[in-house]
């Protein structure tokens, strides 16, 4: 099932985004948060039925916003998550992106809201000159996680979205811990549905791509985690809470532009296409 977050005639609406490019408006809670908080056994029967039935309004005549627009706290993120990744930022600067990958590498991202398929990210001339893409597979939680198994992690999972893990190269590095370069406004595009978990296999086993300008540029597959879904939540909650609703981001692929031989940063004008098999694509513009 697609769930989907969309603006019609000025006011926000939660809705199954159906095959047909359909959606049908789910009434029973009033933004995408609280769905994730309140959603129960009858709940997800109830939006079973509402499934089947058709569809109210096409995706066309609304605008979609991030499924989840306005995040209950920051992102959790993992950093070189993918091997062939870890090995081309080792490249760009061994002193910002040395791992030895036995433990993972985690950091937070400010999010005030996520980006839509369609936003427009600033370019922030004055403040960097090596913007950069990432595309990721996104995890959301669907029950409060504290102290989970391994094996039990899977019960956790709500579902996916497609995420941009935008940063700014020269402040990730410059100052030593990544939050400000990860963090600005317009970084965190998510979308353009959270795809519920019981729509997939699980683990995910999904191609993961980007493009820039029409040209690929990230292609591999959510099975080449180093560190995967159920070893981080595992690990996270052991003396963590992770509340229902927390977004965790889990690493990008190889052929970000800070890994070219000649880094292509991002400017003004371009076009950043993020794709996940089964979910959608996360289209957005530099401006
Ligand atoms: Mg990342």
């Amino acid at each position: 099932m697609k769930l989907v977050t969309y603006l019609f005639e000025n006011s926000e609406f939660i809705g199954i985004l159906k095959e047909d490019n359909t959606i049908v408006r789910i009434p029973y809670f009033k933004d995408m948060n609280t769905l994730i908080e309140e959603l129960d056994n009858e709940g997800w029967e109830k939006l079973r039925v509402l499934k089947g039935k058709e569809g109210e309004i096409s995706l066309s005549s609304v605008k979609l916003l991030s499924p989840i627009p306005h995040p209950r706290q920051d992102i959790l993120c993992l950093g070189l998550n993918y091997t062939d990744h870890a090995k081309e930022a080792k490249q760009y600067s061994n002193e910002a992106f040395s791992s030895d990958k036995a433990k993972a590498i985690y950091f937070s991202k400010r999010v005030n809201e996520c980006l839509p398929d369609g936003g427009n990210i600033p370019a922030y001339e004055h403040l960097t000159h090596r913007l950069d893409y990432e595309v990721e597979l996104a995890v959301i939680l669907g029950k409060d996680a504290y102290d989970v198994k391994k094996e039990d992690v899977k019960d956790y999972i709500f579902g996916y979205s497609v995420f941009n893990d935008m940063s700014a190269r020269d402040l990730q590095t410059e100052h030593k811990q990544w939050y400000f370069g990860k963090s600005l406004d317009g970084f965190c595009p998510m979308g353009p549905c959270i795809l519920t978990a019981d729509s997939t296999s699980y683990p995910p086993e999904l191609r993961i791509s980007s493009k820039v300008n029409g040209e690929l540029r990230q292609d591999g597959n959510t099975n080449m985690f180093i560190h995967d879904i159920d070893e981080v939540v595992a690990e996270l909650s052991q003396g963590m809470t992770l509340r229902k609703g927390t977004i965790i981001a889990t690493g990008t692929p190889k052929g970000v532009a800070m890994g070219m031989d000649k880094p292509a940063f991002l400017k003004k004008g371009d076009v950043i296409i993020c794709s996940i098999e089964k979910i959608g694509t996360l289209t957005n513009r530099i401006v």
